[in-house]
């Protein structure tokens, strides 16, 4: 007989846990992925920040079957005049500042981080980094040397050497950043931390020490962008720029697509001394250009960012009356509830899942419930999930 998918995904599918959901995927549509079966779920996490748009937007669908009649991978990146490349180039480009106009893409979040932090060694000839305790950024070599977690570099040793890690929001720490600094890396809100938001005071410290220091400020906005927090970048509700921005997850609007963005005297460190000192054979893949071109339009034209804050608001104010939620962390629509324990919140994922509504946890913090709808999930749908998750948090 033959085996069950099941049976081979535990064969043959490589596992990053003794225990993946396992769930097996028919079919995902708007906020809703359908199980084999027929069993229906709200995406309560987006992928992890990936489907700000909801599941097979027909936007996003329509820009790849017409780039699909054009053509797939033609070169490696860099080298041909790609329509879908330079469109959405354009497009992102005239949402940035003056200062972030030139995109190197990727085809991942960490292969953006990678790139930024060469990039950043190259322009100042330096080679140190700071990062921030709690941070994620990857797991290559170069995003895990920079990530704020021990218990997952340690197994990893030697990562890159020459990066110090600071307490995220201490505006004292930052007198560490000295004038041997080359970047620093840090997300505006963490994620994978525990939705950890810093004051706009820390951000404007951090951005002035780097300034007055000679060192590049990377702001890593893979999980932060394209709406998710209220502001189409979460850097824009602090009042600063960064030098260098990272990108990916819902930039591809469900197509793999990352990129790291930077003003074009710095990115022109990339292209000699020696030329193509950095290359990707896959970074902006067309296919995943003509998604991500789709995907902003409809970020932009529906106003998404102002519909994360709104979607929020209306997640914190429902679960006010939760008494066992600590604490509701977070921006917009990157949220995440603190319960007391991680066995509590384990046990109120798998309940949630059992009533169809998928929620997770965040990658350093078990107590915490990650909540991140699509950013255009409708009212109805949302109420839904909200009842469902209350009902479980008071049973
Ligand atoms: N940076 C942040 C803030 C992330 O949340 C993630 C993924 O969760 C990454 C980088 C890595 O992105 P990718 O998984 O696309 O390599």
């Amino acid at each position: 007989m033959k085996p069950s998918r099941r049976e081979l995904f535990a064969r043959h599918v490589a596992w990053t846990s003794d225990a993946p959901l396992g769930l097996e995927v028919a079919h995902a549509e708007g906020p809703y992925i359908t199980l084999e079966g027929g069993r229906l779920l709200i995406d309560f996490i987006s992928g992890i920040a990936v489907s700000a748009i909801g599941h097979r937007h027909p936007r996003v669908l329509k820009a790849i079957h017409r780039q699909l009649e054009r053509h797939l991978h033609v070169m490696v990146y860099g080298e041909m005049i790609q329509r879908p490349q330079v469109d959405y180039a354009e497009r992102l480009c005239s949402q940035l500042p003056t200062r972030l106009q030139s995109v190197y893409y990727t085809m991942t979040g960490t292969e953006a981080n990678e790139g930024s932090l060469k990039l950043a060694k190259k322009v100042t000839g330096r080679r140190k980094m700071v990062a921030f305790d709690r941070s994620f950024h990857g797991d290559t070599h170069g995003s895990l040397s920079v990530t704020g977690r021990a218990a997952y570099r340690e197994p990893f040793h030697p990562l890159l050497p020459g990066v110090t890690f600071l307490p995220f929001g201490d505006i004292g720490a930052l007198d560490a950043i000295g004038s041997d600094v080359a970047c620093v890396i840090t997300e505006p809100i963490q994620g994978e931390g525990g939705m950890n938001v810093p004051s706009d005071k820390w951000m404007r410290a951090l951005r002035e020490r780097c300034s007055s220091q000679g060192a590049l400020l990377i702001l890593d906005e893979i999980q932060t962008g394209f709406g998710r927090t209220g502001t189409l970048f979460a850097f824009e509700a602090f009042g600063i720029e960064p030098d260098i921005i990272t990108v990916a997850k819902a930039m591809g609007g469900g197509m793999p697509l990352g990129a790291f963005i930077a003003n074009a005297s710095i990115m022109g460190a990339l292209r000699s001394d020696p030329p193509l000192s950095h290359v990707t054979t896959f970074g902006g893949h067309p296919v995943s250009c003509a998604a991500a071109d789709a995907a902003l339009s409809v970020v932009l034209e529906e106003d998404l960012p102002a519909r994360a804050a709104k979607v929020g608001a209306i997640i914190r104010r429902r679960l006010r009356r939760a008494d066992e939620v600590r604490e509701v962390r977070g921006r917009g629509a990157m949220l995440g509830m603190m319960l007391d324990s991680a066995a509590r919140a384990e046990s109120v994922v798998r309940k949630c899942l059992e009533r169809g509504v998928l929620v997770g946890w965040t990658l350093h913090s078990g107590r915490l419930i990650r909540l991140a709808p699509p950013l255009n999930i409708p009212y109805a749908v949302l109420d839904h999930a909200l009842a469902v998750i209350l009902d479980v948090l008071d049973a």
